[in-house]
């Protein structure tokens, strides 16, 4: 449910949602879709459309960071991307020193397209590698492999870009600590600015879930994905990479603003089929998102309107949600009035921390963050 626009604290942050991709990968529940690129140029008209309608409606200051997420945002024939970043520009104003980001698969990336990206006003790469082990990459459905994402990083540093992201999962069936090892120097070798490195999640009705299911892939123990984070967390900052969140390293000045957003709970309008928007009067929050299918999409956004449902978060919840993303944080969140007992409780077993005016996780908070959560909600 959308809420009333007066009185909202204006969105900054902008996410893009471009639904496309080649093929499904097996451990994908992302609202995407294969086979579907022949109604790109109708959704980018629609997407336009709805970018109009929502800056008509709801208050925007200059956006301080935008991400064009997907699917596969890359897959968009470099004209079409041009035309997206070119209506972004006309329609928001956006602070100087924005951060603009653009998923991409390495195996949609190409110096046409790098080059139209840059010119368009992208200025951070998040590249979806998520391995470079062909056994692991195979498990998950992953049509691209480790020699693809290098060439895609070479290309993206000849074309300027100096704020890169590799995204990788670990807790993949057969991946053992010297495939992950491997797999983490080799992303290392490449000299990303930040990593994202997930655990993967089965997900009910993937394919991946489906095989999990019928007995034909080994289960990942709960000891071994331990051990794969226990590495991840040593060589990354052996490297110098700063654990910033409890999924995302960095090196100093390259943190996501974008996602820094939704873990602070700042507004972000969502566009494009099923993305989601948050917004705030700075008590209570809204929270609501877009019909998910892009035909659907495009028939909502046709009729004025394409939110397919939403909430609304009572200012208790609203705090409570603040402290739980807050807490994902290595920073920490200024906690409000009302959650000292349980954030004492946490701190007793040895979960958060009180810094000053401020909670912080422990290391042992970021790695069980779900205790965290279920304690604060
Ligand atoms: S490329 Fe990404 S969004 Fe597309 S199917 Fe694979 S995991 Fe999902």
């Amino acid at each position: 449910m959308a809420p009333p626009g007066p009185g909202l604290l204006p969105f900054r942050h902008l996410y893009v949602h471009i639904p496309f991709c080649r093929h499904k990968c097996g451990y994908c529940d992302f609202n995407a879709y294969a086979g579907m690129e022949g109604l790109m140029p109708a959704y980018e008209a629609a997407l336009e459309q709805e970018l109009e309608q929502a800056r008509r409606r709801w208050p925007f200051a200059p956006l301080h960071t935008v991400y064009i997420g997907g699917g596969t945002p890359s897959l968009y024939p470099p004209p079409l991307a041009a035309r997206l970043l070119g209506h972004l520009a006309r329609t928001f104003e956006l602070e100087p020193g924005a951060e603009v980001t653009l998923e991409a698969n390495p195996a949609s990336t190409d110096p046409e397209r790098l080059q139209t990206w840059r010119a368009g006003g992208v200025n951070r790469l998040s590249l979806g590698v998520q391995g470079f082990d062909r056994r692991a990459l195979g498990v998950l459905e992953r049509r691209t492999d480790g020699e693809l994402a290098v060439t895609a990083l070479a290309m993206a540093r000849a074309a300027g870009f100096d704020d890169v992201n590799l995204d990788l999962i670990y807790g993949v069936p057969f991946q053992d600590i010297r495939s992950w090892e491997e797999t983490m120097h080799r992303a290392l070798a490449l000299g990303p600015e930040h990593l994202s490195c997930y655990c993967l999640t089965f997900e009910p009705r993937t394919l991946l879930w489906r095989r999990l299911q019928q007995g034909r892939l080994p289960e990942v123990t709960s000891d071994q994905q331990w051990e794969l984070l226990e590495v991840t967390c040593r060589l990354l900052a052996d490297a110098g990479y700063e654990r910033y969140e409890v999924s995302n390293w960095a090196r100093m000045g390259h943190r996501s603003r974008h996602n820094l957003a939704y873990w602070e709970c700042r507004p972000v309008y969502g566009a494009g089929a099923g993305a989601h928007s948050y917004a705030t009067d700075g008590e209570r929050a809204w929270r609501w998102w877009n019909v998910a299918r892009p035909r659907e999409y495009l028939a909502a956004v046709a009729s004025g309107d394409p939110e397919d449902g939403g909430e609304v978060l009572e200012p208790e919840q609203a705090r409570a949600e603040r402290v739980m993303l807050g807490l994902r944080c290595a920073s920490g969140v200024e906690a409000p009035a009302g959650f000292e007992r349980r954030l004492e409780e946490l701190a007793g077993s040895g979960l958060v921390v009180r810094k000053g005016q401020r909670w912080a996780p422990t290391r042992r908070g970021l790695d069980l963050h779900n205790q965290i959560a279920l304690a604060v909600l």
